[in-house]
């Protein structure tokens, strides 16, 4: 049952269909201004490639980010008040944050279509890439309007919005974000082992979360506006007034979008570290046998894989106890 679909959506031609949905569904976020011109373009690529080649979980995953993302991003904006200038870009996504948020989970589909990575693999890196995604603008978003947000480094009080700025808020925020996306990794999971999953991807979208606020306190360009007498992310003008910014700290071409590619790519390794951690078999297996489950000895002869065991490379009807794998089983094995 669990590999159906992605048999199925392996022998769709090109993916053509899937091709046609993302653009239907670029167009419409386009005319909703959820993205301008040239997100619209950017985040066709990335749905036709999610869509097309990765199959409609992935598809269902990628909505699930991107329309409760958009939905918050224009929630929060009707709501907006002036400490919010610091953002460099306004709720419409161009293609450098579309690809910034969705380029990891693109490579990975990309990664497995050429069997790089197995479906398995490729499901734990993408999703929790999507989780990272949703937590940095669930946390955005939410985190803004918490009225004493404080520096990660220092935790001295900060404008609302700034970069690297951290409140419980939005630490709540991403907490959630991750959780959503992990829940819909694991309901659409194209293999077993669901805590493991959710667990990893779900701590995966909050690490990636962490690392952006760091890395937005410590590296990220920051610049200064004469005129409005504010730190903002936008550079080389000010939009809302178009006065030119100073450089204030950070590197230049550590963009607000270079963060969340990093931000993001800490959290695949996160996940990947973990699932590792979690899949080698001696520990989940343990944990399994602990609580009676069905890879216990006593309990024997149950079903002879457990949901970490299937995981964790053991083979059909064998044992993992005593003999951790460091390796996703490949689904084709099955
Ligand atoms: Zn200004």
């Amino acid at each position: 049952m669990a590999t159906s679909w992605i048999a199925l959506s392996g022998h769709t031609p090109l993916g053509l269909w899937g091709w046609g949905a993302a653009a239907g569904i670029a167009w419409l976020a386009y005319w909703a201004r959820a993205l301008s011109p040239s997100g619209a373009w950017a985040a066709w690529v990335v749905g036709g490639v999610l869509l097309g080649w990765g199959g409609w979980a992935w598809g269902v995953v990628l909505l699930a980010f991107f329309v409760s993302s958009s939905a918050l991003s224009r929630w929060a904006q009707a709501r907006r008040h002036a400490g919010i200038e610091k953002f460099a870009k306004g709720s419409r996504r161009d293609a450098g944050q579309v690809l910034a948020n969705g380029g990891w989970p693109t490579l990975v589909v990309i990664a497995r279509a050429l069997g790089w990575l197995d479906p398995a693999q490729a499901w734990l890196l993408g999703t929790a890439a999507l989780a990272a995604a949703n937590a940095d603008t669930w946390a955005t978003e939410i985190g803004v309007f918490h009225p004493r947000p404080r520096w990660l480094l220092v935790g001295r009080p900060v404008a609302p919005g700034t970069s690297g700025g951290m409140s419980s808020w939005g630490t709540l925020a991403a907490v959630l974000g991750a959780a959503w996306i992990a829940a819909w990794a694991v309901a659409l999971a194209p293999m077993g082992a669901a805590w493991p999953l959710g667990l990893a991807v779900g701590t995966g979208g909050i690490v990636g979360a962490g690392v952006d606020s760091l890395l937005g306190a410590t590296l990220q360009g920051m610049y200064y506006c004469p005129t409005c007498r504010k730190e903002t992310e936008q550079h080389p003008i000010h939009r809302t007034c178009g006065t030119a910014t100073q450089w204030r700290r950070g590197w230049r071409w550590m963009t607000n979008d270079v963060v969340n590619a990093l931000a993001i790519a800490s959290a695949m390794l996160w996940a990947w570290g973990m699932g590792h951690f979690l899949w080698s078999g001696s520990i989940a297996n343990a944990a399994l046998a602990a609580l009676g489950g069905p890879c216990s000895r006593s309990t024997s002869p149950g079903p002879p894989r457990t949901q970490a065991g299937r995981l964790a490379g053991t083979p059909r009807g064998g044992s993992s106890h005593g003999e951790p794998r460091f390796r996703l089983r490949r689904l084709a094995d099955r």
